[in-house]
Protein backbone atom coordinates (compact mmCIF):
# COMPACT_ATOMS: atom_id res chain seq x y z
CA UNK A 1 0.00 0.00 0.00
CA UNK A 2 1.46 3.54 -1.17
CA UNK A 3 0.97 6.04 1.46
CA UNK A 4 -1.09 9.29 0.99
CA UNK A 5 2.12 11.93 1.34
CA UNK A 6 2.07 15.04 -1.40
CA UNK A 7 4.79 14.21 -3.23
CA UNK A 8 6.56 17.34 -3.42
CA UNK A 9 10.49 18.02 -5.18
CA UNK A 10 12.97 18.28 -3.17
CA UNK A 11 14.34 21.80 -5.32
CA UNK A 12 17.59 23.63 -4.55
CA UNK A 13 15.17 27.05 -5.14
CA UNK A 14 12.64 25.99 -2.51
CA UNK A 15 15.88 26.34 0.45
CA UNK A 16 16.42 29.86 -1.08
CA UNK A 17 12.31 30.78 -0.89
CA UNK A 18 12.62 29.12 2.72
CA UNK A 19 15.24 31.49 4.02
CA UNK A 20 13.89 34.31 2.14
CA UNK A 21 10.65 33.39 4.10
CA UNK A 22 11.84 32.72 6.89
CA UNK A 23 15.25 34.13 7.54
CA UNK A 24 15.14 37.68 5.29
CA UNK A 25 17.34 39.77 7.25
CA UNK A 26 20.07 36.95 8.12
CA UNK A 27 23.36 38.93 7.25
CA UNK A 28 26.24 37.26 4.16
CA UNK A 29 29.49 39.11 4.87
CA UNK A 30 31.73 38.35 2.02
CA UNK A 31 35.78 39.62 1.73
CA UNK A 32 35.78 40.80 -1.69
CA UNK A 33 38.49 40.25 -4.65
CA UNK A 34 38.26 44.04 -4.60
CA UNK A 35 39.73 44.02 -0.92
CA UNK A 36 36.55 45.34 1.11
CA UNK A 37 34.10 44.03 2.62
CA UNK A 38 30.53 43.40 1.62
CA UNK A 39 27.61 42.44 3.55
CA UNK A 40 23.54 42.22 2.42
CA UNK A 41 20.90 40.10 3.78
CA UNK A 42 19.32 36.79 2.22
CA UNK A 43 16.62 38.48 0.87
CA UNK A 44 19.02 40.55 -1.22
CA UNK A 45 20.55 37.58 -2.08
CA UNK A 46 17.37 35.89 -3.15
CA UNK A 47 16.77 38.90 -5.58
CA UNK A 48 19.63 38.49 -6.89
CA UNK A 49 19.61 35.54 -7.69
CA UNK A 50 16.11 35.90 -9.68
CA UNK A 51 17.94 38.18 -11.16
CA UNK A 52 20.62 35.19 -12.59
CA UNK A 53 17.72 33.13 -13.60
CA UNK A 54 16.68 36.19 -15.14
CA UNK A 55 20.06 36.61 -17.41
CA UNK A 56 20.15 33.04 -17.99
CA UNK A 57 17.59 32.96 -19.84
CA UNK A 58 18.24 36.23 -21.63
CA UNK A 59 21.47 34.11 -22.85
CA UNK A 60 19.77 31.46 -24.09
CA UNK A 61 20.60 28.68 -21.35
CA UNK A 62 18.33 25.75 -22.16
CA UNK A 63 17.44 23.52 -19.25
CA UNK A 64 20.39 21.13 -17.83
CA UNK A 65 23.10 23.38 -20.11
CA UNK A 66 26.36 23.61 -17.81
CA UNK A 67 27.47 27.02 -16.79
CA UNK A 68 30.27 27.47 -15.00
CA UNK A 69 32.07 29.60 -12.45
CA UNK A 70 35.43 29.98 -11.20
CA UNK A 71 35.00 31.87 -8.25
CA UNK A 72 36.19 32.39 -4.43
CA UNK A 73 33.72 31.84 -1.68
CA UNK A 74 31.67 35.47 -1.98
CA UNK A 75 27.58 36.67 -2.35
CA UNK A 76 28.32 36.14 -5.51
CA UNK A 77 29.21 33.06 -5.61
CA UNK A 78 25.93 32.02 -3.81
CA UNK A 79 23.73 34.05 -5.63
CA UNK A 80 24.89 31.75 -8.66
CA UNK A 81 24.87 28.86 -6.73
CA UNK A 82 21.07 29.11 -6.44
CA UNK A 83 20.31 31.36 -9.65
CA UNK A 84 21.88 28.72 -12.20
CA UNK A 85 20.47 25.39 -10.71
CA UNK A 86 17.17 26.81 -9.50
CA UNK A 87 16.93 28.32 -12.96
CA UNK A 88 17.02 24.18 -14.20
CA UNK A 89 20.99 24.44 -15.47
CA UNK A 90 23.83 22.47 -14.23
CA UNK A 91 25.94 24.45 -11.85
CA UNK A 92 29.57 23.77 -12.78
CA UNK A 93 31.88 25.15 -10.04
CA UNK A 94 35.43 24.91 -11.32
CA UNK A 95 38.62 23.88 -9.06
CA UNK A 96 41.04 26.99 -10.03
CA UNK A 97 43.79 24.89 -8.05
CA UNK A 98 43.92 22.35 -11.15
CA UNK A 99 46.78 22.11 -13.50
CA UNK A 100 46.13 23.69 -17.14
CA UNK A 101 45.37 20.77 -19.05
CA UNK A 102 42.83 19.40 -16.35
CA UNK A 103 40.93 22.93 -16.18
CA UNK A 104 40.90 22.76 -20.09
CA UNK A 105 39.33 19.18 -19.75
CA UNK A 106 37.01 19.57 -17.57
CA UNK A 107 35.58 23.16 -19.76
CA UNK A 108 35.61 21.03 -22.61
CA UNK A 109 33.85 17.56 -21.15
CA UNK A 110 31.53 19.58 -18.85
CA UNK A 111 30.54 21.42 -22.75
CA UNK A 112 30.34 24.92 -20.20
CA UNK A 113 28.76 27.85 -22.46
CA UNK A 114 29.76 30.55 -20.27
CA UNK A 115 31.85 31.05 -17.21
CA UNK A 116 31.07 33.31 -14.47
CA UNK A 117 34.54 34.28 -13.25
CA UNK A 118 36.34 36.27 -10.37
CA UNK A 119 38.82 39.02 -11.00
CA UNK A 120 41.58 37.26 -9.91
CA UNK A 121 40.67 33.88 -11.68
CA UNK A 122 41.00 36.09 -15.24
CA UNK A 123 44.21 35.51 -16.23
CA UNK A 124 43.79 31.65 -15.57
CA UNK A 125 41.35 31.23 -18.66
CA UNK A 126 43.29 34.22 -20.77
CA UNK A 127 45.81 31.45 -20.31
CA UNK A 128 43.83 28.86 -21.45
CA UNK A 129 41.57 30.40 -24.06
CA UNK A 130 43.02 28.76 -27.26
CA UNK A 131 41.96 25.42 -25.73
CA UNK A 132 38.20 26.16 -24.57
CA UNK A 133 37.14 27.68 -28.17
CA UNK A 134 33.45 26.12 -26.87
CA UNK A 135 32.82 28.71 -24.25
CA UNK A 136 30.54 31.19 -25.65
CA UNK A 137 31.21 33.72 -23.28
CA UNK A 138 32.95 35.02 -20.15
CA UNK A 139 30.69 37.20 -17.17
CA UNK A 140 33.07 38.64 -14.83
CA UNK A 141 32.40 38.82 -11.08
CA UNK A 142 32.70 42.55 -10.68
CA UNK A 143 31.50 46.27 -10.59
CA UNK A 144 31.80 48.20 -14.12
CA UNK A 145 34.56 50.25 -12.18
CA UNK A 146 36.87 47.54 -11.69
CA UNK A 147 36.71 45.25 -14.95
CA UNK A 148 39.85 44.51 -16.30
CA UNK A 149 41.61 44.99 -19.56
CA UNK A 150 40.61 40.89 -20.87
CA UNK A 151 42.05 39.30 -24.11
CA UNK A 152 38.47 37.46 -23.30
CA UNK A 153 35.84 37.49 -25.99
CA UNK A 154 32.30 37.83 -25.74
CA UNK A 155 33.00 40.08 -22.30
CA UNK A 156 30.70 41.03 -19.93
CA UNK A 157 30.41 42.75 -16.47
CA UNK A 158 28.17 41.29 -13.80
CA UNK A 159 26.88 43.53 -12.26
CA UNK A 160 25.91 45.68 -15.10
CA UNK A 161 24.21 42.46 -16.65
CA UNK A 162 22.08 42.19 -13.25
CA UNK A 163 21.18 45.55 -13.30
CA UNK A 164 19.38 45.30 -16.36
CA UNK A 165 17.13 42.34 -15.35
CA UNK A 166 14.21 42.42 -13.26
CA UNK A 167 14.38 40.85 -9.55
CA UNK A 168 10.92 38.80 -10.50
CA UNK A 169 11.27 35.25 -11.78
CA UNK A 170 9.19 32.41 -11.06
CA UNK A 171 11.42 29.38 -10.38
CA UNK A 172 10.25 26.47 -12.45
CA UNK A 173 9.58 23.35 -10.84
CA UNK A 174 11.02 19.98 -12.40
CA UNK A 175 11.92 16.63 -11.33
CA UNK A 176 13.94 16.42 -8.13
CA UNK A 177 16.63 13.78 -9.70
CA UNK A 178 17.50 16.18 -12.39
CA UNK A 179 21.35 17.23 -12.70
CA UNK A 180 21.78 20.65 -10.12
CA UNK A 181 25.04 20.92 -10.06
CA UNK A 182 28.84 19.61 -10.74
CA UNK A 183 32.28 19.17 -9.11
CA UNK A 184 34.88 17.27 -10.47
CA UNK A 185 37.41 15.13 -8.70
CA UNK A 186 41.17 16.05 -8.89
CA UNK A 187 42.38 12.61 -9.94
CA UNK A 188 45.77 11.73 -8.90
CA UNK A 189 45.58 9.39 -11.88
CA UNK A 190 44.06 9.77 -15.41
CA UNK A 191 41.71 12.89 -16.29
CA UNK A 192 39.41 14.12 -13.32
CA UNK A 193 35.86 12.48 -13.14
CA UNK A 194 32.87 14.68 -13.25
CA UNK A 195 30.23 14.04 -10.05
CA UNK A 196 27.11 15.02 -11.25
CA UNK A 197 24.51 16.42 -8.23
CA UNK A 198 20.93 16.08 -8.49
CA UNK A 199 18.65 18.46 -6.14
CA UNK A 200 17.65 15.36 -4.27
CA UNK A 201 20.70 14.42 -3.49
CA UNK A 202 21.50 18.30 -2.55
CA UNK A 203 18.63 18.67 -0.20
CA UNK A 204 18.58 15.45 1.57
CA UNK A 205 22.22 15.76 2.02
CA UNK A 206 21.99 19.69 3.35
CA UNK A 207 19.47 18.40 6.02
CA UNK A 208 20.92 15.69 6.82
CA UNK A 209 24.29 17.77 7.68
CA UNK A 210 22.43 20.53 9.82
CA UNK A 211 21.61 18.22 13.13
CA UNK A 212 23.02 18.69 16.06
CA UNK A 213 25.48 15.74 16.20
CA UNK A 214 26.68 16.76 12.59
CA UNK A 215 27.31 20.65 11.98
CA UNK A 216 25.05 21.48 14.95
CA UNK A 217 23.82 25.05 12.66
CA UNK A 218 20.75 26.74 13.53
CA UNK A 219 19.16 30.81 12.45
CA UNK A 220 21.95 31.91 15.76
CA UNK A 221 25.12 30.13 14.37
CA UNK A 222 27.66 32.28 12.29
CA UNK A 223 30.14 29.98 10.23
CA UNK A 224 33.09 30.96 7.64
CA UNK A 225 33.56 28.18 5.51
CA UNK A 226 36.71 28.66 4.37
CA UNK A 227 36.52 25.04 2.58
CA UNK A 228 35.86 26.47 -1.26
CA UNK A 229 32.50 26.83 -3.04
CA UNK A 230 34.64 25.49 -6.22
CA UNK A 231 35.70 21.72 -4.02
CA UNK A 232 32.57 19.88 -3.47
CA UNK A 233 29.87 22.82 -3.07
CA UNK A 234 31.80 23.76 0.36
CA UNK A 235 30.70 20.78 1.64
CA UNK A 236 26.87 22.08 1.08
CA UNK A 237 27.02 24.74 3.32
CA UNK A 238 25.35 27.09 1.08
CA UNK A 239 22.81 24.90 1.18
CA UNK A 240 22.84 24.24 5.01
CA UNK A 241 22.59 28.00 5.33
CA UNK A 242 19.61 28.59 3.73
CA UNK A 243 17.59 25.83 5.61
CA UNK A 244 18.60 27.04 8.83
CA UNK A 245 19.03 30.60 8.29
CA UNK A 246 22.66 30.66 9.92
CA UNK A 247 24.89 33.93 9.35
CA UNK A 248 27.87 33.16 6.41
CA UNK A 249 31.02 34.76 6.42
CA UNK A 250 32.93 34.30 3.23
CA UNK A 251 36.73 34.82 3.01
CA UNK A 252 36.78 35.53 -0.61
CA UNK A 253 40.55 35.07 -1.81
CA UNK A 254 41.74 35.51 1.85
CA UNK A 255 42.50 32.14 3.02
CA UNK A 256 45.57 33.06 4.78
CA UNK A 257 46.36 32.81 8.83
CA UNK A 258 46.16 37.12 9.10
CA UNK A 259 43.45 37.83 6.70
CA UNK A 260 41.56 34.93 8.38
CA UNK A 261 42.27 36.24 11.75
CA UNK A 262 41.00 39.50 10.86
CA UNK A 263 37.72 38.51 9.67
CA UNK A 264 36.68 36.24 12.71
CA UNK A 265 37.61 39.05 15.19
CA UNK A 266 35.43 41.42 13.28
CA UNK A 267 32.69 38.76 12.32
CA UNK A 268 32.67 36.28 15.58
CA UNK A 269 32.05 33.52 13.98
CA UNK A 270 30.92 30.18 16.04
CA UNK A 271 31.66 27.95 13.55
CA UNK A 272 34.89 27.43 11.49
CA UNK A 273 34.94 25.01 8.19
CA UNK A 274 37.99 23.64 6.27
CA UNK A 275 40.94 21.37 5.63
CA UNK A 276 43.55 20.96 7.95
CA UNK A 277 47.22 23.00 6.03
CA UNK A 278 44.37 26.27 6.53
CA UNK A 279 43.76 25.37 10.40
CA UNK A 280 47.82 24.83 10.48
CA UNK A 281 48.56 28.36 9.09
CA UNK A 282 45.62 29.95 11.41
CA UNK A 283 46.80 28.52 14.15
CA UNK A 284 50.30 29.71 14.26
CA UNK A 285 49.09 33.26 12.88
CA UNK A 286 47.01 33.36 16.38
CA UNK A 287 50.37 31.84 17.79
CA UNK A 288 52.50 34.48 16.49
CA UNK A 289 50.37 37.50 17.92
CA UNK A 290 49.44 36.28 21.51
CA UNK A 291 45.86 35.91 20.22
CA UNK A 292 43.46 32.81 21.06
CA UNK A 293 39.68 32.21 19.23
CA UNK A 294 36.79 33.96 21.62
CA UNK A 295 33.66 33.38 19.97
CA UNK A 296 34.80 29.99 18.11
CA UNK A 297 33.03 26.38 19.75
CA UNK A 298 33.44 24.48 17.08
CA UNK A 299 35.89 23.48 14.31
CA UNK A 300 35.13 21.42 11.17
CA UNK A 301 38.14 19.68 9.56
CA UNK A 302 37.92 17.02 6.66
CA UNK A 303 39.97 16.09 3.32
CA UNK A 304 42.51 14.96 5.20
CA UNK A 305 43.37 13.56 8.36
CA UNK A 306 43.68 15.92 11.18
CA UNK A 307 46.97 15.27 13.23
CA UNK A 308 46.62 15.16 17.36
CA UNK A 309 48.45 17.88 17.87
CA UNK A 310 46.07 20.18 16.29
CA UNK A 311 42.76 18.74 17.98
CA UNK A 312 44.76 19.29 21.40
CA UNK A 313 46.00 23.24 20.50
CA UNK A 314 41.98 23.76 19.79
CA UNK A 315 40.93 22.60 22.21
CA UNK A 316 44.06 23.49 24.89
CA UNK A 317 44.84 27.30 23.82
CA UNK A 318 41.69 27.81 22.16
CA UNK A 319 38.64 26.70 24.11
CA UNK A 320 37.46 25.23 20.33
CA UNK A 321 36.14 21.39 19.79
CA UNK A 322 38.28 20.08 16.74
CA UNK A 323 35.05 17.77 14.52
CA UNK A 324 36.97 15.54 12.10
CA UNK A 325 35.03 14.59 9.45
CA UNK A 326 35.09 12.29 6.32
CA UNK A 327 33.76 12.36 2.73
CA UNK A 328 34.87 12.73 -0.92
CA UNK A 329 33.50 15.03 -3.68
CA UNK A 330 31.91 11.66 -4.98
CA UNK A 331 30.07 11.53 -1.17
CA UNK A 332 28.96 15.18 -1.55
CA UNK A 333 31.17 15.03 0.58
CA UNK A 334 29.77 14.25 3.65
CA UNK A 335 29.96 10.85 5.03
CA UNK A 336 30.85 10.84 8.93
CA UNK A 337 31.33 13.22 10.92
CA UNK A 338 32.70 12.97 14.70
CA UNK A 339 31.13 15.50 16.95
CA UNK A 340 30.72 16.06 20.70
CA UNK A 341 28.51 13.63 22.20
CA UNK A 342 27.73 12.00 25.31
CA UNK A 343 30.12 9.04 25.01
CA UNK A 344 32.61 12.01 24.77
CA UNK A 345 31.86 13.60 27.34
CA UNK A 346 32.00 10.80 29.41
CA UNK A 347 35.96 9.90 28.54
CA UNK A 348 39.28 11.49 29.97
CA UNK A 349 40.42 14.45 28.13
CA UNK A 350 43.48 12.50 26.46
CA UNK A 351 40.90 9.52 25.61
CA UNK A 352 38.83 11.81 24.01
CA UNK A 353 41.47 13.34 21.89
CA UNK A 354 42.16 9.95 20.18
CA UNK A 355 38.18 9.23 19.94
CA UNK A 356 38.67 13.11 18.22
CA UNK A 357 41.24 11.74 15.62
CA UNK A 358 38.81 9.49 14.44
CA UNK A 359 36.96 10.39 11.22
CA UNK A 360 33.47 9.74 12.61
CA UNK A 361 30.10 7.98 12.18
CA UNK A 362 27.94 7.83 9.40
CA UNK A 363 25.52 10.39 8.75
CA UNK A 364 22.01 9.33 9.36
CA UNK A 365 21.19 8.23 5.48
CA UNK A 366 24.37 7.06 4.59
CA UNK A 367 25.88 3.40 5.19
CA UNK A 368 29.17 2.17 5.34
CA UNK A 369 30.67 -1.27 5.53
CA UNK A 370 34.68 -2.68 5.33
CA UNK A 371 35.23 -5.53 3.02
CA UNK A 372 38.03 -7.61 2.03
CA UNK A 373 39.77 -8.03 -1.75
CA UNK A 374 36.93 -10.88 -1.90
CA UNK A 375 34.13 -8.65 -1.37
CA UNK A 376 33.09 -10.07 2.33
CA UNK A 377 32.52 -7.63 5.15
CA UNK A 378 34.98 -7.17 7.71
CA UNK A 379 34.04 -7.15 11.64
CA UNK A 380 32.77 -3.76 13.23
CA UNK A 381 35.70 -4.37 16.39
CA UNK A 382 37.62 -1.21 15.53
CA UNK A 383 41.06 -3.16 14.67
CA UNK A 384 40.20 -5.10 11.19
CA UNK A 385 41.45 -2.73 7.89
CA UNK A 386 39.59 -2.95 5.41
CA UNK A 387 38.24 -1.38 2.06
CA UNK A 388 35.43 1.30 2.82
CA UNK A 389 32.46 0.79 0.92
CA UNK A 390 29.41 3.89 0.86
CA UNK A 391 26.11 4.31 -0.17
CA UNK A 392 23.35 6.20 0.37
CA UNK A 393 20.98 9.15 -1.38
CA UNK A 394 24.35 11.68 -1.66
CA UNK A 395 26.83 9.21 -3.00
CA UNK A 396 27.24 9.18 -6.34
CA UNK A 397 25.90 6.23 -8.46
CA UNK A 398 28.31 6.67 -12.21
CA UNK A 399 30.79 9.22 -13.66
CA UNK A 400 29.62 11.46 -16.01
CA UNK A 401 30.04 11.11 -19.36
CA UNK A 402 32.24 8.04 -18.29
CA UNK A 403 31.97 4.43 -18.79
CA UNK A 404 34.77 3.66 -15.88
CA UNK A 405 32.35 1.78 -13.18
CA UNK A 406 35.44 -0.19 -11.24
CA UNK A 407 34.31 1.84 -8.54
CA UNK A 408 30.63 0.74 -8.32
CA UNK A 409 30.34 -2.95 -6.44
CA UNK A 410 26.44 -4.22 -5.88
CA UNK A 411 24.90 -0.80 -5.29
CA UNK A 412 27.87 0.21 -3.01
CA UNK A 413 30.89 2.72 -4.21
CA UNK A 414 34.14 1.70 -3.35
CA UNK A 415 35.76 5.43 -1.68
CA UNK A 416 39.71 3.93 -2.03
CA UNK A 417 40.39 4.39 1.60
CA UNK A 418 41.24 1.63 3.59
CA UNK A 419 39.59 2.02 7.30
CA UNK A 420 38.50 0.38 10.74
CA UNK A 421 34.87 0.41 11.65
CA UNK A 422 34.06 -0.02 15.86
CA UNK A 423 31.36 -1.21 17.41
CA UNK A 424 29.53 1.92 17.42
CA UNK A 425 30.52 2.73 14.17
CA UNK A 426 33.23 5.10 13.92
CA UNK A 427 35.24 4.82 11.16
CA UNK A 428 39.17 5.30 11.33
CA UNK A 429 40.80 5.92 7.82
CA UNK A 430 43.96 4.14 8.11
CA UNK A 431 45.22 5.12 4.66
CA UNK A 432 44.21 5.74 0.89
CA UNK A 433 44.14 1.67 -0.84
CA UNK A 434 47.23 2.77 -3.22
CA UNK A 435 49.36 4.53 -0.05
CA UNK A 436 49.49 1.71 2.65
CA UNK A 437 52.62 0.39 2.80
CA UNK A 438 52.58 -3.64 3.38
CA UNK A 439 55.53 -4.79 5.01
CA UNK A 440 55.63 -8.51 5.17
CA UNK A 441 52.31 -8.74 4.63
CA UNK A 442 51.71 -6.35 7.16
CA UNK A 443 49.90 -2.95 7.06
CA UNK A 444 51.34 -0.02 7.89
CA UNK A 445 49.28 2.93 7.72
CA UNK A 446 51.26 6.31 6.07
CA UNK A 447 49.00 8.83 7.80
CA UNK A 448 49.43 7.27 10.79
CA UNK A 449 53.03 7.51 10.84
CA UNK A 450 52.47 11.51 9.09
CA UNK A 451 50.66 12.30 11.49
CA UNK A 452 52.74 11.42 14.33
CA UNK A 453 55.99 12.36 12.92
CA UNK A 454 54.80 16.04 11.82
CA UNK A 455 54.12 16.33 15.46
CA UNK A 456 57.75 16.69 15.99
CA UNK A 457 58.53 20.58 16.96
CA UNK A 458 61.24 20.77 13.93
CA UNK A 459 59.28 20.01 11.28
CA UNK A 460 57.17 21.31 9.28
CA UNK A 461 55.72 18.50 6.47
CA UNK A 462 56.03 14.78 6.64
CA UNK A 463 55.01 12.37 4.00
CA UNK A 464 56.02 8.45 4.06
CA UNK A 465 55.65 5.91 1.28
CA UNK A 466 56.40 2.72 0.69
CA UNK A 467 60.11 1.69 -1.38
CA UNK A 468 60.94 -1.50 -2.10
CA UNK A 469 62.49 -3.71 0.23
CA UNK A 470 64.40 -7.38 -0.32
CA UNK A 471 63.23 -9.19 2.69
CA UNK A 472 59.96 -7.60 3.82
CA UNK A 473 58.68 -6.48 -0.09
CA UNK A 474 58.04 -2.90 1.37
CA UNK A 475 59.33 -0.73 4.26
CA UNK A 476 58.32 2.64 4.96
CA UNK A 477 60.33 5.87 4.30
CA UNK A 478 59.81 9.33 5.86
CA UNK A 479 60.19 12.31 3.46
CA UNK A 480 60.61 15.53 5.82
CA UNK A 481 60.63 19.19 5.44
CA UNK A 482 62.01 21.11 8.72
CA UNK A 483 61.08 23.89 9.86
CA UNK A 484 62.96 27.14 8.94
CA UNK A 485 66.17 27.36 11.42
CA UNK A 486 65.27 24.25 12.85
CA UNK A 487 68.01 21.96 14.32
CA UNK A 488 67.08 18.38 13.09
CA UNK A 489 68.62 15.10 11.72
CA UNK A 490 67.80 11.96 10.94
CA UNK A 491 69.01 10.78 15.05
CA UNK A 492 65.89 12.95 16.59
CA UNK A 493 63.23 12.58 14.35
CA UNK A 494 63.48 8.66 14.90
CA UNK A 495 63.87 9.35 18.97
CA UNK A 496 60.87 11.61 18.28
CA UNK A 497 59.06 8.57 16.89
CA UNK A 498 60.22 5.54 19.75
CA UNK A 499 57.39 4.86 21.72
CA UNK A 500 54.57 6.66 20.01
CA UNK A 501 54.13 4.15 17.04
CA UNK A 502 54.88 -0.03 17.07
CA UNK A 503 58.64 -0.58 16.73
CA UNK A 504 58.05 -2.48 13.37
CA UNK A 505 56.31 0.68 11.93
CA UNK A 506 60.18 2.55 12.24
CA UNK A 507 60.63 3.99 8.90
CA UNK A 508 64.09 2.80 7.56
CA UNK A 509 64.94 6.31 6.53
CA UNK A 510 64.53 9.79 7.46
CA UNK A 511 65.07 11.98 3.80
CA UNK A 512 65.04 15.79 4.07
CA UNK A 513 63.67 17.28 0.94
CA UNK A 514 62.96 21.14 0.37
CA UNK A 515 59.56 20.40 -0.75
CA UNK A 516 56.58 18.17 -1.25
CA UNK A 517 54.21 18.11 -4.35
CA UNK A 518 50.49 18.15 -3.93
CA UNK A 519 47.61 17.68 -5.57
CA UNK A 520 45.09 20.62 -7.03
CA UNK A 521 43.37 20.30 -3.20
CA UNK A 522 45.97 20.53 -1.26
CA UNK A 523 47.08 16.37 -0.36
CA UNK A 524 50.18 15.06 -0.69
CA UNK A 525 50.81 13.44 -4.44
CA UNK A 526 52.65 10.36 -4.02
CA UNK A 527 52.62 8.97 -7.18
CA UNK A 528 55.86 10.38 -8.11
CA UNK A 529 57.78 10.17 -4.82
CA UNK A 530 56.95 6.51 -5.15
CA UNK A 531 58.69 5.99 -8.25
CA UNK A 532 61.45 8.17 -7.68
CA UNK A 533 62.57 6.44 -3.86
CA UNK A 534 60.82 3.07 -5.18
CA UNK A 535 64.87 1.47 -4.96
CA UNK A 536 66.33 3.81 -1.97
CA UNK A 537 66.07 1.13 0.41
CA UNK A 538 67.81 -0.93 -2.24
CA UNK A 539 70.30 1.35 -3.71
CA UNK A 540 71.53 2.35 0.00
CA UNK A 541 71.87 -0.90 1.56
P1 LIG B 1 39.86 14.71 -4.37
O1 LIG B 1 39.18 15.42 -5.44
O2 LIG B 1 41.29 15.08 -4.10
O3 LIG B 1 39.61 13.24 -4.34
P2 LIG B 1 38.18 14.74 -2.17
O4 LIG B 1 37.88 15.82 -1.21
O5 LIG B 1 37.08 14.10 -2.88
O6 LIG B 1 39.17 15.37 -3.13
O7 LIG B 1 39.11 13.66 -1.45
C1 LIG B 1 38.53 12.60 -0.77
C2 LIG B 1 39.59 11.83 -0.03
O8 LIG B 1 40.24 12.66 0.93
C3 LIG B 1 39.02 10.70 0.79
O9 LIG B 1 38.80 9.56 0.03
C4 LIG B 1 40.11 10.50 1.84
O10 LIG B 1 41.17 9.73 1.35
C5 LIG B 1 40.61 11.89 2.07
N1 LIG B 1 39.96 12.44 3.26
C6 LIG B 1 38.88 13.23 3.34
N2 LIG B 1 38.60 13.54 4.61
C7 LIG B 1 39.51 12.92 5.38
C8 LIG B 1 39.77 12.83 6.78
N3 LIG B 1 39.03 13.49 7.68
N4 LIG B 1 40.80 12.08 7.19
C9 LIG B 1 41.57 11.42 6.31
N5 LIG B 1 41.41 11.46 4.99
C10 LIG B 1 40.39 12.20 4.52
Amino acid sequence: MQGLMMDRPLLISSLLQHAEATHPNTEIVSRRCEGDIHRYTMKDAAKRARKVANLLSRLGINDGDRVATLAWNNYRHFELYYGISGYGAVLHTINPRLFAEQLVYIVNHAEDRFIFVDLTFVPLLEAILPHIGNVEGFIILADEDKMPETKLPNVHCYETLLAAESDEFEWPEFDERKGASMCYTSGTTGNPKGVLYSHRSTCLHAQGSVGAEVMGLSSSSCFLPVVPMFHVNAWGTPYSACITGAKQVFPGPGMDGASLWELIEAEQPDLLLGVPTVWLMLLNHMDSIGKKLESVTNVIVGGAAAPLQMIKDFDQKHDAFLIHAWGMTETSPIGTINAFNGIMAALPKEERYLLQQKQGRPVSGVEIKIIDDAGTELPRDGKTFGRLMIRGPWVVSGYYNNDDVSSFENGWFDTGDVATIDENSYMNIVDRSKDVIKSGGEWISSIDLENTAVGHPGLAECCVIGARHPKWDERPILLVIKNEGADVDEKSVLDYLEGKIVKWWTPDAVIFVDSLPHTATGKLLKINLRKEYENYLIDNA
